[in-house]
């Protein structure tokens, strides 16, 4: 067990929550003056702050109870949230492994935070000798691993989450965004059992609604509620909730959805490995490949001219570009442009 408390800036330990007109009163009928709505239109009454429908039917879906879901504006906040909860800019640090999603980066210099980045072997995998130090680190507050990782499309090693989550005493956020399209299970059901793991998933990629900013994040319910204290009240739109709302009660559209893209990816890794200037595919867990090329400026730029946007991950990892599986037909149009790219 680790003193979640011990690692809370003092700012928000002591912090008194904005308390909204709404989470006060939770009745459904009623004569609602109380927090200087425009009682006319469709949208004229604040969002539920609680999102509870929503965390309902996710607790459901998760097997978890309610208290141990947060609801955010994309996972962008449920990063940006971790480091304002732990982390005291210009003092404390997080670390995650590189290369990996940019907005640990950019969240931590949002905040002031030093962000340390320690690089994945050559398999991109977590290499935990070199990362023995940081366990004694008091300042660490936070460690973000990325499972499956973006740009690499891999699963992060369960053995090395398991020894990080049981020696470090800081967070552990595992941001599990691709973790649908994963052969692994997720690591919710772990959060009995560690007290100090936060496990980051979202709406933007299995569930197809990038556009509503939906991140949800599972953890001990002691972390939830500090996530509760410093959240904007009304975080989650009306029509936020209710687009996660009514995709939970599609599960079958979903499933189907997700059946495509997993036959796409095998397609595409098959059809790409095929072609003589792909040098490498390597193995993913999530809706895209990396592939490794010649030339990755060049091939992207190709692309770009023929209207077909890839990620040039060139300066991440070199000489390779990260390829979204699209549908079939988007995915046609990809392979046969490599192909005829000279
Ligand atoms: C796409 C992605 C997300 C999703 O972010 P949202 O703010 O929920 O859209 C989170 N983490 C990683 C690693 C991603 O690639």
């Amino acid at each position: 067990m680790v003193e979640i408390n011990n690692l809370v800036r003092s700012n928000v330990l002591t912090l008194q929550p904005y308390s909204s007109a709404r989470s006060k009163f939770t009745g459904k009928d009623g004569t609602f003056l109380d927090a200087n709505e425009n009682p006319f239109g469709t949208l004229n009454r604040y969002p539920d702050p609680q999102q509870s429908e929503l965390k309902k039917k996710l607790a459901q879906l998760k097997g978890v109870n309610t208290q141990n879901i947060f609801v955010g504006n994309g996972s962008d906040e449920v990063i940006d949230l971790a480091f304002r909860i732990f982390c005291n800019p210009g003092k404390d640090k997080a670390l995650t492994f590189s290369p990996t999603y940019g907005m640990y980066n950019v969240s931590a210099a949002i905040n002031n935070i030093e962000l340390i980045e320690q690089p994945l072997n050559s398999a991109f995998q977590i290499d935990l000798p070199t990362l023995r130090p940081y366990f004694n680190d008091p300042s660490i507050k936070l460690m973000f691993i990325c499972s499956p990782n973006n740009p690499t499309g891999n699963l992060i090693d369960r053995a090395a989450i398991d020894y990080i989550l049981t020696n470090f005493k800081g967070i552990v956020i595992v941001d599990e965004a691709y973790i649908d399209f994963a052969t692994d299970e997720s690591l919710i059901s772990m959060i009995d059992q560690y007290n100090n793991l936060i496990v980051s998933q979202t709406f933007s990629k299995a569930w197809g609604l990038a556009a509503a900013r939906l991140g949800t994040a599972y953890a001990d319910k002691e972390i939830i509620n500090l996530y509760n204290k410093v959240k904007p009240p009304y975080n989650v739109s009306e029509l936020n909730q209710k687009a996660a709302n009514e995709a939970l009660d599609k599960i079958k559209k979903y499933e189907e959805n997700l059946a495509v893209i997993l036959s796409e990816r095998k397609r595409v890794e098959k059809a790409l490995s095929n072609i003589k200037e792909v040098q490498k595919v390597y193995p993913s867990d999530a809706n895209y490949i990396l592939i490794e090329v010649q030339n990755a400026d060049q091939l992207y730029t190709d692309l770009v001219n023929q209207n077909i946007i890839t990620r040039n991950r060139n300066n991440q990892v070199k000489n390779c570009i990260r390829i979204s599986i699209g549908t079939p037909e988007e995915n046609n149009i990809l392979i046969n442009a490599i192909k005829n790219i000279k």
